[in-house]
């Protein structure tokens, strides 16, 4: 019984599925095993609070992002709802956000009870500077959550520019950017805070999980309170603002109960140890894939900036006007061949939502809610193709995905392609 459904799913190609997650290391298993054991699964419930993964998360995280303080809660959507929070955005204030980024960010925004101001995107999917500042100047803004959405990141030190001239404070979201960095410096090291996510579609694998990093202390005291420690539970954190400021905002801070498992840390940390080889390999994967990509006539890679550090965990290709018949329907189409060739990747643009794309057009719940020309021009045909799980890729995984490209093509846009 088992075997014949298993047969009926197995993919008509042995290409790997591109979305399987890669095995957890060993120390993760380990770690997991010794917290289901010990049946301590909640942070403070320890005698010595060091004993506490998410507290040693914590440590290893805020040295890793190179700051003072790190918050470890149950999702990056939280820890940006708790880091607009923390900085005590008003209500029903404006809050600047690149519109090319997923729904819990400006959702986030929304929990927060602020209003998000959408700025457009670029032909590269970054945030366009251009209608950043006219957007700073026409709403009053004096937030900025800026997504680096699918790890592509943008002139940093315009944006810090922009930001200081125009007296906005920025928050970046880093749920998909963990190891990118602009100019040398890592992303996460330029917002008043930044957040991270631990969900398994990004580089690290916690099932669900985000951290919150910032220098500021007030903001991490507020955040350690209303993540959900109470009373003298701020004592188990390990970077901890000064006792008298926890104090002085423990009875008008909110308790919203959104702390991090040890079960989570405890899959976590082991993880954060692996990483500069992970971001290794997946540049090299990234850039087989681009490599191959660019021989292909009708599809391309968007540039990337000079002084971005990659890290390649997901790879986006366009579909070129010059594809004879190309449209919404033929797109699906196209999507579909690969799907039977064994590929499956994602389109940004797709006039419907599935998963994870959906498109600024599909939010609203945003009142005001006005037209973005570029970026609706720039995620039209806009496909993803994730790459964070990089167990089996190697050089012939890359060359058949741009097989199946090419074969998709060539059966959906004919004599347009060098099939
Ligand atoms: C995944 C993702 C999020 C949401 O992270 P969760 O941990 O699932 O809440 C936010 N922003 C970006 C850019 C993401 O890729």
């Amino acid at each position: 019984m088992l075997r014949s459904v298993a047969a009926l799913t197995r993919l008509p190609s042995s290409l790997p599925s591109l979305g399987r997650p890669d095995n957890l290391p060993p120390a993760s298993l380990a770690a997991a095993a010794e917290a289901l054991t010990s049946a301590r699964l909640h942070r403070y419930q320890h005698d010595d609070p060091a004993a506490s993964r998410v507290a040693q998360l914590e440590v290893a995280f805020a040295a890793l992002a190179r700051r003072r303080y790190c918050c470890a809660v149950n999702s990056c959507g939280s820890a940006m709802f708790l880091a607009l929070r923390a900085l005590e955005v008003p209500q029903g204030a404006p809050v600047l956000v690149n519109a090319h980024t997923l729904t819990p960010v400006p959702s986030a925004i929304v929990h927060a009870g602020a209003r998000p101001v959408l700025v457009e995107a670029d032909a590269m999917g970054l945030a366009d500077l251009g209608d950043l500042e006219t957007k700073m100047k026409s709403s009053g803004a004096a937030f900025l959550l800026l997504s680096h959405m699918r790890g592509r990141v943008c002139d940093m030190d315009e944006v810090v520019r922009l930001c200081g001239e125009h007296g906005v404070l920025l928050i970046e979201d880093c749920a998909h950017a963990l190891g990118s960095t602009w100019a040398g410096r890592p992303c996460g090291e330029f917002g008043a805070v930044a957040v991270f996510s631990c969900q398994t579609n990004k580089l690290i694998n916690g099932g669900e999980g985000g951290l919150l990093v910032t220098d500021m202390e007030e903001v991490a005291a507020r955040t350690i309170l209303m993540s959900g420690s109470y009373g003298h539970w701020v004592t188990f954190h390990p970077l901890l603002p000064p006792r008298e400021l926890m104090d002085s905002l423990h009875d008008t801070t909110p308790n919203f109960s959104m702390r991090m498992s040890e079960l989570t840390a405890a899959v976590v940390t082991p993880q954060l140890a692996m990483l500069d080889a992970k971001v290794a390999k997946l540049n090299r994967v990234y850039r087989q894939l681009e490599a191959g990509i660019g021989e292909i006539d009708g599809v391309s890679v968007p540039p990337r900036l000079s002084k971005e550090g990659l890290v390649g965990s997901s790879l986006q290709f366009e579909l070129g006007a010059e594809l004879a018949g190309l449209s919404e329907a033929t797109c699906q189409e196209f999507l579909d061949e690969m799907q039977v060739r064994g590929v499956k990747v994602a389109w940004f643009g797709r006039g419907q939502w599935l998963g994870f794309t959906s498109t600024f057009r599909h939010w609203q719940y945003i009142e005001g809610g006005e037209a973005l020309p570029k970026t609706e021009q720039m995620q039209r045909f806009l496909i993803d193709v994730p790459l964070y799980h990089t167990l089996t890729w190697n050089r012939s995984t890359s060359d058949r995905v741009c097989d199946v490209i090419k074969a998709a093509l060539s059966k959906v846009f004919g004599s347009t392609t060098t099939q």
